[in-house]
């Protein structure tokens, strides 16, 4: 399932003073696994780079249309609304978002004007002017003792927080169809799950599986089973026509069927 084209183009992922091309094409790459595309190189320090597109490996066409500006300033000029990633924590008056909320906040922006995520250099992140730039701050609550993740792989957290934002809506918004926030399939609801059950108590009956014993022991185990593997509709649909041959041969060897 692709992003929408508009929602794409509005979220831009801006790489500020990049040292290691090898890390924009990476960057790529994780923006087009995501169905995302649009790539901001603000004073990259080798680009274009042979690097830089070995490392994309197949998402050339996201680098050959990054755009190259001077300064954080002018990448985020006409944005709305400005994310900037950092590895610390920082004493800045900003607030401070997981990324997550970056995510869900990108999204519900999206599709009516630019915004923007902000990574800075490898070697020394964003300047605290740079983060004034910024409307709020985005950690990946990493290890705190090691919380500094390679810029790229920062790049990709993001991204596919931002997908994941965009799958959760589901069939009303432009997500996929028939899909939750994880892209699972619609669950099955509470009557289907009781019908199930019913036909499971039955199915249980006529193949003489209680033996005499009281159905409702087993019948309690197989709830509670059935209800922790958070059964989709179409899984509980597959599950019925399990039992229903189940009961045809049961009843067929019954001499009723
Ligand atoms: N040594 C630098 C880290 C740079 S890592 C510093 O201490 O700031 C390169 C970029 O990746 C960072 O500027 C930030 O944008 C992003 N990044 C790395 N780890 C991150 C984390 N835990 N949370 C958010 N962004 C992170």
């Amino acid at each position: 399932m692709e992003t929408p084209a508009n929602i794409a183009q509005d979220i831009r992922f801006v790489l500020v003073g990049t040292q290691h091309p090898g890390n924009i094409g990476a960057a790529a790459r994780a923006l087009k696994t995501m169905g995302l595309s649009r790539l901001v190189l603000v004073a990259p320090e080798e680009f274009p780079s042979e690097e830089a597109r070995r490392r994309a490996a197949g998402a050339e066409d996201v680098l050959a249309a990054a755009a190259v500006v001077p300064d954080l300033a002018a990448a985020v000029a006409d944005c709305r609304f400005v994310l900037g990633c950092t590895a610390r924590s920082r004493r800045v008056q900003l607030e401070e978002l997981v990324p997550r909320a970056a995510g869900e906040k990108l999204l519900a922006l999206a599709g009516d004007g630019p915004v923007a995520l902000v990574f800075g250099r490898e070697r020394t992140g964003l300047t605290n002017e740079e983060l004034q730039l910024c409307h709020a701050a985005v950690h990946i609550p990493a290890n705190p003792e090691y919380s500094s993740l390679n810029l790229a792989a920062a790049v990709q957290v993001l991204a596919y927080e931002v997908r994941m934002a965009w799958l959760a809506r589901g069939p009303a918004g432009d997500g996929p169809a028939g899909r939750d926030a994880a892209g699972r399939e619609q669950p099955a609801s509470h009557a289907q799950l009781e019908s199930f059950f019913a036909q499971l108590a039955e199915t249980l009956d006529e193949i003489d599986f209680y033996k005499g014993r009281s159905p409702d022991s087993a019948m309690r185990k197989l709830r509670r089973l059935f209800l922790r593997a958070d059964l989709s509709e179409r899984e509980v649909r597959l599950l019925r026509g399990v039992l229903a041959d189940a009961q045809r041969m049961a009843r067929q060897a019954a001499g009723t069927g």
